[in-house]
């Protein structure tokens, strides 16, 4: 299979869906990973187009890790909002990965750019099969199933299936720590995050909290999007 993984910045996915993904690369299929924006506004220090470029960098270091492609459609971080381009964009993104599965942030989040994600690739999965509607890229034959994995700290989130990560999880860590430009960051904007803390600490909690539901070490939780364009019998995570 194809599998494309969607977010709005670039850390979402390693947070939330990268042992899945380590999952699916070690077992043959083809892994996307996708960012919206560039995160160019995740320094105190640098300007926007550094930053922008150095976290791009840094997210195709942790998509080679486990020989994903990555792809970056370079909006503002924070500053993301739909039109014609960006629905454009987004069809032709998706053709070019054509995806069996896409992984995505939930519709309700706590980010207007995880949310906006999410709100699009809900809206343009019925219209990547659609040749009235062109792009430089061909259009897709068939329509991925989508699942949405966690808000931060999983709140309000009941999953409907889990990926036992447990062989993958040190994979997933390693993901994450490319992202160290957002050590700095998380430390310069955020209340209570101090050197003490372990930049994987939530991360790490948040792999227990669902391993514990389902009866592993660690896990990653998704909650299923079924509609009527998307229903299949079966299971298509790892
Ligand atoms: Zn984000």
């Amino acid at each position: 299979m194809n599998i494309l993984a969607v977010g709005a910045h670039p850390d979402d996915i390693e947070i939330n869906c990268a042992g899945t993904l380590a999952k699916y690369a070690a077992q043959g299929h083809k892994v996307f990973i996708c960012t919206a924006t560039s995160g160019n506004i995740g320094s105190a220090t640098l300007p926007k187009d550094e930053i922008g470029a150095l976290r791009k960098q840094e997210a195709a270091k942790s998509a080679a890790i486990i020989g994903a492609e990555y792809i970056c459609l370079d909006y503002d971080d924070e500053l993301f909002y739909e039109d014609v381009n960006v629905r454009i964009d987004f069809i032709n993104m998706v053709r070019h990965c054509k995806p069996d599965v896409i992984l995505t942030h939930n519709p309700h989040d706590y980010n207007p750019d995880h949310m906006l994600t999410s709100k699009i690739i809900n809206d343009i999965e019925v219209m990547i099969p659609i040749a009235k509607i062109p792009t430089a890229e061909a259009p897709c034959e068939t329509l991925p199933v989508i699942y949405y994995f966690e808000p931060a700290k999983g709140m309000g989130f009941i999953p409907t299936d889990y990926v036992d990560i447990t062989d993958f999880f040190e994979t997933k860590k390693k993901m994450f720590l490319c992202h160290e430009s957002q050590q700095q960051w998380m430390a310069d904007n955020y209340a209570g995050y101090s050197a003490e803390d372990t930049f994987t600490a939530d991360m790490t909690i948040q792999a227990q909290y669902r391993g514990m539901q389902c009866g592993v070490k660690y896990a990653e939780a998704f909650i299923r999007c079924n509609d009527a364009y998307r229903m299949t019998p079966s299971r298509l995570l790892p």
